[in-house]
């Protein structure tokens, strides 16, 4: 199977209660790729400016991640700055400024067309419509948001919401959404719009999935110093994708699985500011953790 994923490559300037960090490379494209490659071989869709590291699209490359896809533009890379306080949970956007993703139009490679499965993670809704019309017969269509999407352009993301099969979104976002503070029914009020499957993320008290007729949740690694928790939701969401392309399936049984393997993997980027866990994560470290996953939930 194939996995192409449309989303953001940024850079970030973060503040946690561990320190600030200043343009550290980021973006929902880049957190999600990187967790899935651990599983697949994701191919991203995406654009940065001149000013993104060579180094980054090098350790992409090493990771088997298909870059063909990614544009580099004239001008400067997309850049967000978000503040974070004593609750991980908790975050306020300071600054979003799209620059080269203005005026990006994605045009997905030939070899891209035939994906089995699309992840369109957190960017503008009118580009994850756009990409879903390239694509010639997807097995599974996934989507992620952010807040400001919600705020700004809630009929676009609408839009593309009719047309996936599987929302993942975090609490606040999924009550937003849906203006239902009951996440089980804001859940099932996003099923009855389309998608199969709503995977409601909950920071550090895990994730849930909603089917249309089963309930699974899953538990977050417990996690004494969450240093930065920038990315987690989208390495939940490529540990989750990726593991699903690796499996060829998409069962009740692997859906769960996924689940798993996507908090495993958000729970190694909060260990540490941006990309660094990631960079040096094994595949041994996940599988000892799925493990711990399985010992934490066991009576
Ligand atoms: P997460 O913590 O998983 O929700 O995702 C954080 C990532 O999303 C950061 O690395 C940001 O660069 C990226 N991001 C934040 N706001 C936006 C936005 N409006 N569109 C696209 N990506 C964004």
């Amino acid at each position: 199977m194939s996995l192409v994923v449309v989303g953001s490559l940024a850079f970030d300037t973060i503040e946690t209660p561990y320190g600030r960090r200043e343009r550290i490379v980021g973006g929902s494209c880049t957190y999600f790729s990187l967790a899935a490659s651990f599983f697949t071989h994701p191919k991203i869709v995406g654009a940065v400016g001149e000013d993104f590291p060579e180094e980054v699209i090098s350790l992409f490359k090493k990771r088997g991640i298909d870059t063909q896809g990614l544009e580099i533009k004239a001008g400067k890379t997309f850049h967000w700055e978000a503040l974070y306080g004593e609750d991980p949970n908790q975050r306020k956007t300071i600054k979003t400024e799209l620059n080269v993703f203005k005026d990006f139009s994605p045009q997905l490679p030939k070899s891209y067309q035939d994906a089995d499965i699309v992840f369109l993670a957190n960017i503008d809704p009118d580009l994850q419509d756009d990409i879903v019309s390239q694509v010639k017969k997807p097995k599974i269509v996934a989507m992620d948001t952010i807040n400001l999407w919600i705020n700004t352009k809630p009929r676009s993301l609408l839009r593309v919401l009719e047309k996936i099969d599987m929302f993942f979104a975090n609490e606040e976002e999924i009550r937003m959404l849906t203006e239902e503070p009951n996440i089980i029914k804001a859940g099932k009020k996003i099923l009855s719009k389309g998608p199969s499957y709503a995977a409601i993320k909950k920071g550090e008290h895990g994730a849930m999935v909603l089917g249309k007729d089963f309930i699974f949740s899953v538990l977050a690694h417990p996690c004494e110093n969450v240093i930065d928790p920038t990315g987690a939701g989208d390495s939940f969401g490529g540990g989750f994708m990726g593991y699903l392309d690796k499996v060829k399936s998409f069962s009740q049984r692997e859906i769960r699985r996924a689940a798993v393997y996507g908090s495993v993997l958000a729970s190694f980027t909060i260990e540490d500011f941006g990309i660094e866990r990631l960079r040096s994560l094994t595949p041994q470290e996940i599988e000892n953790r799925f493990l711990q996953f399985k010992r934490l939930v066991s009576f």
